[in-house]
């Protein structure tokens, strides 16, 4: 399997290293045939080549069987005109919508160790927290046309196809079939036309997976049953700009940006996996970030595309034995509690998830 590793700016290359050596490790221990290439993306590449998304790198991607993501931008390249060079509009959406990625993947995990970093009372998050939301991310309200603003009347359309709402239907059950089996789908049938058609859609898609319990739920009723009471929800499926929102919540009942992966998947098992986070820039180069966020995202792309559902698990079980231990980043540590840095971190997961004669060495 061939997975490009673009590392990007900020915190990018030290977060990404961590994902690199886990990716070693766990495919010596589960006999994976890994090809990883690096790429420039981002401001990094536009300072070697004057692209934030150069040629070579896209052809790598398409190349590629799955992309490693670290993240992009900062403030010396905010200012870069024209603006279609700048990193994330240059890069980071181009890629996406070349690579046709339409479903995102955020699971919010909070592991009963970090228990006490969310902002939810203890005794709803003390057994923990895993859920997962799916986000449609090429349709709806965000790309509708027409669109129009005149200054005193202002349009946006919100349009929904039936092959659009089937396929990340598909996405979304057969997580679910991977998860916990029960799918819950969000929308707002009540009012919206699109809805309608979204519910009717998923129920159509239902027939295909009988093994997963689907339940309907109205937006808003989400967003306040993602605050009562969040372990009642294994997979939320919605549309474009109800996943926006909800999955940022559901994200930050978490309590900790620097635990948190994501996914984007097109047709097929092809994904980019990058943290929910940016580059950090205002601790770049310290060797304090959380490499967390990072190693997930490989546990997720080890279960989406390379359909290795058992290293997915052993780099979770690894993540969370390291957390067990006691290991804490900055970001996660509690006021006076002694902190490691980015390294001790990944060394910390490669260590569980393999002896110690078979780490990597550079
Ligand atoms: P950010 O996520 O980079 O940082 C927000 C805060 O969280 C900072 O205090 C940072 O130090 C902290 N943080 C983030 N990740 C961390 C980690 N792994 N470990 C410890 N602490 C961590 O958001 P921002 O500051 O708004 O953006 C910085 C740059 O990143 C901007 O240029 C922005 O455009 C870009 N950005 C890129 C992406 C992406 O590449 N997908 C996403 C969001 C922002």
């Amino acid at each position: 399997m061939k997975i490009a590793v673009l590392a990007g700016d900020g915190i990018g290359p030290e977060i990404v290293a961590e994902g690199v050596k886990i990716l070693k490790v766990v495919a010596e221990r589960c006999d994976l045939d890994l090809t990883l290439t690096d790429a420039r993306i981002g401001g990094a590449a536009y300072d070697a080549t004057g692209h934030p998304l150069p040629p070579e790198t896209l052809a790598l991607c398409r190349d590629s069987d799955a992309i490693l993501l670290g993240a992009v931008g900062g403030p010396k390249y905010d200012t870069i005109e024209p603006p279609d060079l700048r990193p994330e509009r240059g890069a980071l959406l181009p890629l996406r919508k070349h690579l046709g990625l339409f479903a995102n993947l955020r699971p919010a995990i909070l592991s009963p160790a970090l228990a006490g970093a969310s902002s939810l009372r203890a005794d709803l998050v003390e057994k923990g927290l895993d859920l997962l939301v799916v986000r449609e991310l090429t349709g709806g309200l965000y790309f509708g046309q027409p669109k129009s603003n005149d200054g005193t009347r202002a349009v946006d359309t919100c349009v929904y196809t039936v092959p659009e709402i089937t396929r990340i239907a598909q996405v979304a059950f057969q997580a679910a079939r991977k998860r916990g089996k029960r799918l819950c789908s969000v929308d707002k049938a009540n009012v919206l036309e699109t809805s309608r058609l979204w519910r009717a859609t998923v129920h159509e898609v239902a027939k295909e997976y009988g093994d997963v319990e689907v339940t309907d739920m109205l937006v808003d009723n989400c967003a306040m049953q993602l605050v009562r009471d969040p372990r009642q929800f294994d997979v939320i499926v919605t549309e474009n700009l109800f996943g926006d929102i909800l999955s940022d919540e559901a994200a930050m009942l978490t309590g900790s940006l620097g635990m948190l992966p994501s996914a984007s998947l097109g047709q097929g098992t092809f994904g980019l996996y990058e943290p929910c986070h940016g580059s950090a820039p205002d601790i770049a180069g310290r060797g304090i970030a959380n490499p967390l966020a990072t190693i997930l995202s490989v546990a997720m792309l080890l279960r989406y595309s390379l359909q290795r559902e058992d290293a997915a698990a052993a780099v979770e079980a690894a993540v969370a034995g390291a957390l067990e231990q006691g290991l804490r980043t900055a970001d996660i540590a509690a006021p006076g509690e002694p902190s490691v840095g980015t390294m001790a971190m990944g060394d910390a997961v490669a260590a569980l998830l393999a002896p110690d004669d078979d780490l990597p060495r550079d």
